[in-house]
């Protein structure tokens, strides 16, 4: 099974915030914290969930409440009171499948005695079943916001889609594009855990190499002046994408699932899933912000680039143009 992204903290491979640690446990800071104090207590076995512990686990987990305790006090918040949860599995809520358990506190976390939401009763009025319906999803929703530090949104979020100018493209081609340049990635984004499981279908470049060992070398080019527009986010079309790609060093991200990307994917993107763009933020933030940030995904109706332009966008990088087109319209181009 391939290596969570907590073994790779505990590997220290990935940086985090780390706030306790012995042989048997380590409890760091989470990413994205549900509460103004949101810590993660994790055993360092691999333990998958809960739902995989054995008789021999017991006294660790029995250490981890005691982890938890102490750190409250320590945090002060342990006389106004705190949550210690774990999720397990799919309907728990798990998106990191090794056990940990979540530390929440610095505010009222409300009651977790709601009752789950019962099937609606046979009725003759359509409409009335319906809106039980509705309402049975509601209950859900908030019963599952009100237990899980990670909440389902209650609005869809709108992501910005502006169609990028002709002169926002100009800015950042180079001056005299060489002729017969092709792809010229320059993959310094942090590589993906999947991306070692790219299949023969791959032809990017492994991490390590460098532009000048890389398959898709670009050609020699005048240099272009790069300026940074934090948070800029705009469409492009496979046109201004070719273009974009031959004029000078660019991240390129494939936000489609690993196993999608192990299938195939645009040489020399690496794959951060859009679902899971959050969790590869201090990845990210060790990413070079010299240059354009060139993302696509399946094209037509899917957002897994907007997501991950919008965690980009947060912290400060850009341009970043998203090639609507995507996986689907590059294969037909090819
Ligand atoms: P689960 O959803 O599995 O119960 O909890 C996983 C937790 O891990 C989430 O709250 C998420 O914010 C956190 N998380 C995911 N990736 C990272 C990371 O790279 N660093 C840290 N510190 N927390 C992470």
């Amino acid at each position: 099974m391939e290596r969570t992204i907590f073994e790779r903290i505990i590997a220290r491979e990935i940086p985090s915030t780390i706030e306790y640690e012995d042989d048997e446990i380590i409890a760091i800071r989470d990413i994205a914290p549900s509460a103004p104090l949101h810590l993660l207590i994790i055993p360092k076995r691999v333990i998958r969930s809960v739902d995989t512990l054995e008789q021999a686990d017991a006294e660790l987990v029995g250490r981890v409440f005691l982890v938890a305790r102490d750190l409250a006090r320590k945090h002060g918040v342990a006389e106004d009171g705190y949550r210690v949860v774990t999720n397990c599995n799919d309907h728990g809520g798990q998106t990191v499948f090794h056990l940990h358990f979540h530390l929440l506190a610095g505010q009222p976390l409300g009651r977790m005695n709601s009752q789950a939401p019962t099937a609606p009763k046979a009725s003759s009025s359509m409409l009335f079943e319906g809106g039980l319906l509705v309402l049975a999803a509601i209950c859900m929703a908030a019963v599952f916001n009100s237990m899980n530090p990670k909440q389902i949104p209650w609005v869809k979020k709108e992501y910005e889609r502006t169609q990028a100018t002709s002169s926002e493209i100009e800015r950042y081609l180079a001056p005299a594009p060489v002729p017969g340049a092709a792809q010229g990635a320059v993959p310094s984004m942090p590589t993906a855990p999947t991306e070692q499981a790219t299949s023969a279908t791959s032809t990017s470049p492994k991490p390590s190499e460098t532009p000048a060992t890389a398959a898709e070398k670009p050609a020699e080019r005048p240099k272009s002046t790069f300026v940074a527009e934090p948070g800029m986010v705009r469409e492009i079309g496979y046109e201004a994408f070719v273009r974009l790609m031959s004029a000078g060093p660019f991240h390129l991200i494939d936000a489609r699932g690993a196993e999608k990307f192990a299938e195939g994917h645009i040489p020399g993107a690496v794959n951060i899933y859009g679902g899971e763009a959050q969790s590869r933020i201090p990845d990210i933030l060790q990413s070079p912000r010299d240059r354009v940030i060139l993302i696509y995904c399946d094209g037509g109706e899917c957002e897994l680039s907007h997501h991950v332009a919008d965690v980009l966008k947060q912290f400060g990088f850009g341009p970043i143009f998203i090639y609507t087109g995507g996986w689907a319209e590059w294969q037909t181009k090819r």
